[in-house]
């Protein structure tokens, strides 16, 4: 919005006049006279009510009369105030009755009364028609919107997480297979009727309570899912077909002698280093590291070194092995398992290893650079498990596979269409783990 405002009073001043959009403007009388300079503020700005009279931009006025297509600036947006008043909602009154959600562009912080907050799930319509017929002529979609990964207001009690003791797992429907929730109807204190489809369900033995005069479960207000509108259910191991694999990271090193002598190995080492006393889960994490400058370097870390005795890091770096992938054109993993090893047993090691690289390729071998195919063989080395592969590359890839043409070389930056297959390549090899913006920078 700020821009075509800025633009309009230069625009109308020095411009011919346009009869179509002078008709607000409070000086019709004096032609060739510039009608602006006291023309008032215009209120939209401040967050007043819209009007797309005096935002409209000089030259975006003819096509707004030529052109069927619809002109931004005349499309009203939500104001959005990040320092506005914060919004107290409760989802449900006193009398049990649902409340009506806070406008989607407003700052609140929801009470979940038995109802879940607005920020995980809304509806377009706060009111739902009765009938299919009344729902077409409204004209309004009837759209649930669902973000239970919504990040919540500071203020906002955390999403509890129902967990049941080993093979019980979460109560459910028998029919519809829904979840135990506050709006199931308790028939005694052994059965349950869905509300979802009416369907009565026994209750298991270690989850039946008895019931309070007023159909209640004695036990609603320990329980979350019988008193909250939003919760988490622990999944027990019934509900995997396999347990969780273990996250794996491959780091990849540029460690050509340009990258050496001006730093971006010591420095992508050392950021490295620092990382990874922050990665979660240490005790199941998979760690790799793989270098390249004309050739890709693995580096095998020995198996329950460091947990079992404390070595030094000399004797600790003597037991790694050392790898080399000299066939750049057709990258492969040089081991078929084990080049990715676990975080907290071999800490020490990897930190050894980090240390010593840039030294390691101080006098490295001249030659063309392969960053690509040192990707394509961490993919490789990744794929009997899976994982991410983060690369630090501070020189143009341009020799192996999928190597990278210079534009120079080339003779156009993007006309090319062998570079633009190359940057395919890279793109391919990367995966979706780094975002193409961090190798333009690099380029
Ligand atoms: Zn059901």
């Amino acid at each position: 919005m700020g821009a075509p405002m800025a633009g309009a009073p230069n625009g109308f001043a020095g411009g011919a006049p346009i009869g179509g959009y002078q008709a607000g403007g409070p000086q019709m009388g004096s032609p060739g006279v510039a009608p602006y300079p006291g023309a008032p503020t215009p209120t939209h700005q401040s967050g007043g009510p819209y009007n797309p009279l005096p935002a409209q931009s000089p030259s975006s006025l003819p096509s707004t009369s030529n052109s069927p297509r619809i002109d931004p600036a005349q499309i009203p947006r939500p104001v959005h105030d990040p320092h506005a008043v914060v919004v107290k909602h409760d989802t449900r009154n006193d009398r049990g009755g649902a409340n009506h959600p806070p406008a989607a562009s407003t700052t609140f912080c929801a009470r979940d009364l038995g109802s879940a907050n607005p920020r995980y799930m809304r509806c377009t319509m706060s009111t739902i028609p009765n009938s299919g017929d009344l729902c077409t002529q409204s004209g309004m979609p009837l759209t649930l919107m669902v973000q239970p990964l919504a990040l919540p207001h500071p203020d906002e009690a955390p999403i509890l997480v129902v967990e049941h003791a080993q093979g019980v797992g979460p109560v459910r429907c028998g029919r519809c297979k829904a979840y135990m929730n506050a709006y199931n109807r308790w028939v005694d204190h052994g059965r349950f009727c869905c509300v979802f489809c009416n369907h009565t369900t026994e209750c298991p033995q270690e989850y039946m309570c008895n019931l309070g005069p007023d159909g209640r479960r004695g036990d609603a207000s320990t329980r979350p899912e019988l008193h909250l509108g939003s919760v988490e259910y622990a999944a027990p191991n019934e509900y995997m077909v396999r347990p969780p694999m273990a996250p794996a990271l491959f780091f990849v090193i540029d460690v050509n002698p340009v990258a050496v002598q001006t730093g971006a190995t010591t420095s992508a080492c050392e950021a490295i280093a620092r990382t990874l006393a922050a990665i979660p889960e240490q005790h199941r994490t998979l760690v790799g590291i793989c270098a390249f400058d004309a050739a890709a370097h693995f580096f095998k870390f020995p198996s329950n070194v460091a947990g079992k005795e404390n070595e030094t890091a000399t004797k600790t770096s003597q037991t790694v092995k050392h790898l080399v992938v000299p066939d750049v054109e057709e990258p492969y993993s040089p081991l078929p398992t084990g080049l990715a090893v676990p975080l907290q047993e071999n800490m020490e090691s990897i930190k050894d290893v980090l240390a010593k690289i840039p030294e390691m390729f101080a006098s490295g071998r001249h030659g063309l650079p392969c960053g690509v195919a040192a990707i394509k063989a961490c993919v490789e080395a990744l794929k009997p498990i899976g994982g991410r592969v983060v690369s630090f590359i501070a020189t143009m890839p341009s020799g192996g596979y999928g190597a990278v043409k210079g534009r120079t070389a080339m003779g156009g930056a993007y006309s090319s269409s062998q570079s633009n297959t190359s940057i395919e390549k890279v793109r391919m090899g990367l995966g979706t783990q780094i975002p193409p913006t961090v190798l333009s920078r690099s380029w």
